[in-house]
């Protein structure tokens, strides 16, 4: 799989249940080896887990640095996004 198609599905890899396991492990396995995917991997659970906590607690400091820096890393990596 190319990065183009993990990132299109990453949403729904996250949802669980709604792709084959054939599917999920190619995922998986691009994850592993791919720094870029799983860093946006990484910041899509942390963002689901703010959205989750955010009606409850606030955004624990920390937290949100580290999605700060994903962000900020995630739109390096987009050409002409400046
Ligand atoms: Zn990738």
């Amino acid at each position: 799989m190319d990065c183009e198609s993990v990132k299109q599905e990453l949403y729904v890899y996250l949802d669980r249940e709604q792709l084959t396991v054939f599917r999920r492990r190619q995922i998986t396995r691009h994850l592993d080896r791919c720094r870029n995917c799983s860093d946006l991997k990484e910041f899509q659970e942390m963002w689901r887990t703010v959205v989750a906590t955010r009606s409850q607690d606030p955004v624990p400091e920390a937290l949100r640095r580290r999605i700060d820096d994903l962000l900020t890393s995630a739109l390096d990596e987009e050409p002409g996004t400046h």
